[in-house]
């Protein structure tokens, strides 16, 4: 069994007072259980949302991360630093750091490989643009990315690892894909993944779906046999969407 797992991306939205508006207002709901829930808030807000969440079932993410653990890198944040303020996940190579901030396949599997040797769990995203979509290279694209994101994780460590498959055409426009389409893609990449870690490796790792979620779409996608949860951007914004989306996960 595929524990679901929820996670907002908030991309580069809220102030750390905005931040802690929402976790108070998290704490006015009722809590729900049997869904793991992630926050991944900007770099400024993860301290003071590390205390404001206690006492809820959120676990705190990151957008990002450097895979050295210091070094002379202008403007980076280490995994180090990330753990000492008790953040648990982070995700690695969203299409926007690949296609605004030169983020590669490579650095992809270095950040996630740093990240697990760190105790982090990366969510690492992968998707292919209407382009490649339209000349039928979905699963050529999104094959190759996990390969490579994944290449020289173990076993173990792979127990540690989230996938998120966001197609880009869907990120952010309000057109999501299919739930069926969304399902087909997913075993795609579970297939993919068993030809490198074997078959029950592959059947326990959860990928979730990302690209225009919301609380009114989310039990479509929670629906398909190999859909584990959702990576939500805007509709993850507000306390009430977020925890409605974490209801519809359930
Ligand atoms: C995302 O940021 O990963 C995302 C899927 O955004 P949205 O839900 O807004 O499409």
């Amino acid at each position: 069994m595929r524990t679901p797992i929820v996670a907002g991306n908030w991309k580069m939205f809220k102030t750390i007072a905005d931040a802690k508006q929402f976790a108070d207002a998290v704490k006015e709901q009722k809590k729900v259980a049997g869904v793991e829930q992630v926050i991944c808030a900007p770099f400024t807000a993860l301290s003071a949302l590390a205390e404001a969440l206690q006492g809820t079932e959120i676990a705190l993410g990151a957008q990002n991360m450097h895979f050295e653990e210091q070094g002379a890198f202008t403007g980076e944040i280490s995994p180090l630093m990330l753990k000492e303020i008790g953040v648990r996940y982070v995700i690695i190579g969203h299409s926007e750091r690949r296609q605004y901030f030169n983020e590669t396949d490579e650095s992809v599997n270095k950040k996630t490989k740093a990240a697990l040797q760190h105790g982090l769990k990366p969510i690492v995203c992968v998707g292919e643009s209407l382009e490649e979509r339209e000349a039928g290279k979905t699963a050529e694209v999104v094959g190759t990315q996990t390969k490579a994101a994944l290449s020289g994780v173990s076993v173990e460590q792979l127990a540690d690892v989230v996938i998120a498959y966001e197609p880009i055409w869907a990120i952010g426009t309000g057109k999501s894909s299919t739930s069926a389409d969304a399902n087909e893609t997913i075993a795609i990449i579970r297939s993919v993944i068993a030809e490198d870690f074997g078959q029950e490796a592959a059947a326990a790792v959860r990928i979730q779906y990302g690209g225009s979620v919301k609380p009114e779409n989310i039990a479509s996608y929670m629906a398909e046999s190999e859909i584990d949860g959702a990576l939500v951007g805007g509709a993850s914004l507000t306390a009430d969407s977020f925890i409605q989306l974490v209801q519809g996960a359930r």
